[in-house]
């Protein structure tokens, strides 16, 4: 047959880039492995980038001359996705540039997004190489949606754009110190967290938001005679992972405050892209119709904007690509270790938020302000560490787009 794609609409001509660092290093043979041919066979041809550091592909896509590709589709975890996002929105053109497709290959250690495309397709949960043999299907197809993205505003006026998620306390902490265990894959998030629970603190700050909708009904008794907080019945891998908790929880000790944020002043981030019309500058009160939240004692903050938290953590199951809402979910200070662990647990199922916990927290917001009390932390924004601070974000509905299958 010719090498003229059939259908014109169809993204054909990819760049790929590979992150050879990230999980378990893998990710150049995966791709050669279960991509390659699956691509050939659809007809597509591809521009191979192995990145060689930190930055790189941000660096690459902000220069490029775009219109060589149809798409750009990132092998790796989603700690790269969020330096090509950044780097499109950096440059002058940067209206056009982030319509350019994205395209997401779980090859790395947190491969949120792709679990999440995988999920919203309503197919059976799939991980592993399994997972990445769905998603290199879905580039196959080329069926491109939009995407929605939220910018992310520091004190430093330092401005970031982000497709995931933004955390602090105990997410944030997992986020970051389970990096030392990206070797074990996607389980680093599971062994990050048990660790943590030994550990578990309160983290003191403000929050507060503006609401997608007028006031609800709570959403925690809809449905009240669930069983999913019974972690017994629970076979998963979290649950498996427990046997190991003792060992963990030795090896803790000494393990806090290892980590230093890696953001640089190579990370500049943009003070351009679209407008935040509905922010105003972090020195001014929120705006009076903002809800502020009256806890300032919290175990944990975390703004989704996919389903998925890791390819085994649904945070947010109602979330979709471009629902043009945040996903607020917050868990207040006085939960028990017990609770903690069960509601993680059960988040393995996205049933989490269908539970009676009364310290559990969940409300779509369309901006929000965190502002944290004490001088150093941790924050970050799609699982990387950014400036720690008082930050504010606000949802930018279908700002990019992405290749969904
Ligand atoms: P993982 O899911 O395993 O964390 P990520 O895609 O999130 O994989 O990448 C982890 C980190 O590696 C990110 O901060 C990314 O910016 C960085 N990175 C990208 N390319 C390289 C490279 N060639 N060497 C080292 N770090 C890199
Ligand atoms: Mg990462």
């Amino acid at each position: 047959t010719g090498s003229v794609c059939a259908d014109v609409r169809r993204p054909c001509r990819f760049l790929v880039l590979i992150n050879p660092q990230s999980g378990k290093g893998q990710a150049q043979a995966l791709f050669n492995n279960h991509v390659q041919r699956m691509l050939q066979e659809a007809d597509i041809t591809y521009t191979l980038q192995i990145t060689e550091r930190q930055n790189h592909a941000r660096e690459l896509v902000r220069e490029a001359d775009l219109s060589q590709w149809d798409a750009v589709v990132i092998m790796s975890g989603d700690g790269l996705l969020f330096e090509v996002v950044n780097g499109l929105m950096e440059r002058e053109d940067w209206e056009k540039a982030i319509q350019t497709p994205l395209g997401i290959l779980p090859g790395g250690s947190g491969n949120a997004l792709a679990a999440s495309m995988h999920y919203y397709s309503g197919a059976q949960p799939v991980w592993g190489e399994e997972l990445l043999v769905s998603c290199g299907f879905m580039l196959c197809k080329g069926l491109v949606s939009h995407l929605d993205l939220v910018s992310v505003c520091m004190g430093s006026s330092q401005r970031l754009f982000s497709f995931l998620s933004l955390a602090w306390g105990f997410v944030a902490d997992v986020d970051i110190e389970s990096e030392k265990y990206r070797h074990v894959g996607a389980a680093r998030f599971t062994m990050g967290t048990l660790v943590r629970l030994a550990s578990l603190r309160v983290y003191k700050g403000k929050l507060a938001y503006l609401p997608a909708e007028e006031p609800q009904p709570p959403q925690s008794h809809v449905r009240s005679t669930s069983n999913d907080f019974n972690s017994s019945s629970v076979n998963s891998h979290l649950s498996r992972t427990l046997n190991c908790q003792n060992n963990l929880l030795h090896n803790s000790c000494n393990s806090n405050n290892a980590h230093k944020p890696n953001w640089t002043s190579e990370s500049p981030g943009t003070t351009q892209g679209p407008p935040d019309t509905l922010l105003v500058p972090l020195d001014q009160p929120v705006p009076a119709h903002w809800t502020v939240v009256k806890e300032e004692d919290f175990v944990l903050v975390m703004a989704v904007y996919q389903s998925h938290l890791a390819e085994d953590l649904i945070a947010a199951p109602a979330s979709r690509l471009d629902d043009g809402v945040m996903h607020l979910i917050y868990v207040k200070a006085g939960i028990s270790r017990q609770a903690l662990l069960c509601l993680f647990l059960a988040m393995e199922k996205g049933a989490h938020l269908s539970t009676n916990c009364p310290f559990v927290v969940y409300v779509k917001v369309r901006a929000l302000r965190l502002e944290p009390y004490s001088p150093k932390g941790t924050i970050t924004v799609d699982g990387e560490a950014v400036e720690y601070g008082p930050v504010q974000a606000q949802i930018h509905g279908s700002l990019a787009r992405i290749i969904a299958g």
